[in-house]
């Protein structure tokens, strides 16, 4: 528990987290489960997430799976049967991969959808019942690192001091500066997402499955949720205002004229769409520092990425394991804890993460790309899809794979480094 340390005046803990969003609730949890006091600020009054639907891949449900969350998250979500491309215009399907028997066997989890707020609430719930202390109301404002401690001083003037800090502060973060001087990257490209109930007139064809349908600068994909009771829909067009620059961007208008030439199960699909809120789509280019001082970023606030390989949340719980794993090795030893080796651990979880997740962030561009694609490109882009079979797992294994440690596929080096 955080304890009011009387020569600094601030207050003093093993680990801060900054941000109770996915990646800091995944951070938070891992480095209690290694024996760590954990303290979690968020800014906001109180703990959730907005949206709808959230694509658990099995790079992420394995990582649940290690600390025995996965049960709650399957008794809420749904596992669909395949992943399911479509032509937007002509309705067409492309290819399918079955998501059950070898495909799970293979990645050895199963591929999950589940309401955001669901996830968010495992996560959280998991932090509350490991001893994770969770302050909200808390603005940082900076960190920085003072006799070999980080220091984060918030709005309402309290400091806290850790031996390490987790900036998990998300797409804008404000602790990035400390290591990058960068700006979100915007893609021209607009979400709309809605969740309905399903009924008894809901069109039954496809409602076991995740769909992908591509359009010419659009896309939309439906998939259901909390066991079957609701659909899931998320429509993604390029907004010409967005690109603009304008500030009353991607209104309806645009929304529907961005669909006009897709088939009817697409355009009935955009009625399942809320159209109080939209989401402009931004990442930012790779970095290789994550690592100021005793500080290290995760989640979005490192390598935020488009949501076109549906990783941005997967990749997160990978870092968690990841800096579970290094910080396990070195400062949380078996013979006491060494707070002086959270300077190595925390280059080792940076180096160890950075490479595959800038591989992740590049890929989504390109595959964003390669679906909004018209004229000879979409042509080419159908006959690659079409002649994929369903049991070949060469764009998946990198992915979704691991070696026998557990450590994703693209990094099989990590327990050779560690045990060097
Ligand atoms: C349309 C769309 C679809 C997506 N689909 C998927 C998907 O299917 N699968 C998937 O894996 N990912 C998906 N993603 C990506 C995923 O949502 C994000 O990568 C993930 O939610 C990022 O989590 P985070 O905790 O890093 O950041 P955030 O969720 O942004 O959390 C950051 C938290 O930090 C808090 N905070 C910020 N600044 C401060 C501060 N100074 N002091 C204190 N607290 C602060 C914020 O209030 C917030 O709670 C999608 C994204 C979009 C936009």
């Amino acid at each position: 528990m955080s304890e009011h340390d009387p020569s600094t005046d601030a207050l003093s803990t093993d680990v801060l987290v900054i941000g109770g969003g996915m990646a800091g609730l995944a951070g938070a949890l891992a480095l209690r489960e290694n024996g760590a006091n954990v303290t979690l600020v968020e800014r906001a009054p109180e703990f959730g997430e907005v949206g709808a639907g959230l694509q658990m891949a099995p790079n992420a449900s394995r990582v649940l799976k290690r600390w025995g969350l996965l049960e709650k998250a399957l008794e809420i979500g749904v596992q669909p049967k395949h992943l399911v491309f479509r032509d937007a215009v002509t309705g067409e399907e492309l290819t399918r991969q079955s998501l059950g028997g070898e495909f799970e066997e293979r990645y050895a989890a199963p591929y999950v959808v589940i309401h955001r707020s669901d996830l968010h609430r495992v996560l959280l719930e998991g932090c509350e019942a490991a001893g994770v202390k969770l302050v909200n109301d808390v603005m940082v404002e900076s960190v920085e690192t003072v006799n070999g401690r980080g220091v984060a001083h918030t709005a309402a003037g309290v400091d806290y001091e850790a031996d390490v800090v987790i900036g998990a502060d998300g797409l804008k973060s404000t602790l990035r500066p400390l290591v990058a001087n960068d700006e979100p990257v915007p893609s021209a490209y607009v979400a709309y997402r809605g969740t309905v109930p399903i009924t008894k007139n809901t069109p039954k064809a496809d409602l076991e499955d995740v769909i992908v349908y591509l359009g010419p600068n659009c896309h939309l994909v439906q998939y259901p949720l909390r066991k079957g009771e609701l659909l899931n829909t998320v429509a993604v067009f390029k907004s010409a205002s967005f690109e603009r620059g304008e500030e009353q961007y991607g209104g309806v208008d645009e929304l529907e004229a961005a669909y006009k030439d897709c088939v009817p199960a697409v355009q009935d699909a955009l009625k399942n769409l809320g159209t109080s809120m939209r989401w402009p789509m931004y990442d930012r280019d790779p970095i290789e520092n994550w690592v100021a001082g005793r500080m290290v970023l995760m989640g979005d606030a490192a390598h935020p990425m488009l949501q076109y390989l549906a990783q941005g949340a997967c990749q997160a719980l990978e870092d968690a394991a990841v800096l579970q794993d290094v910080s396990n090795a070195t400062v949380f030893a078996a013979d006491g804890v060494n707070p002086e080796a959270w300077d190595d651990a925390i280059k080792e979880f940076n180096n160890v993460r950075a490479g595959r997740t800038a591989r992740v962030q590049r890929t989504a561009r390109i595959w964003g790309e390669s679906w909004h694609v018209s004229g000879l490109a979409r042509t080419l882009r159908n006959l690659l899809f079409k002649s994929r079979k369903d049991n070949d797992f060469r764009y998946n294994d990198w992915l979704y794979g691991q070696d026998a440690d557990g450590v994703p596929a693209a990094h099989s080096s990590l327990a050779d480094r560690i045990s060097a």
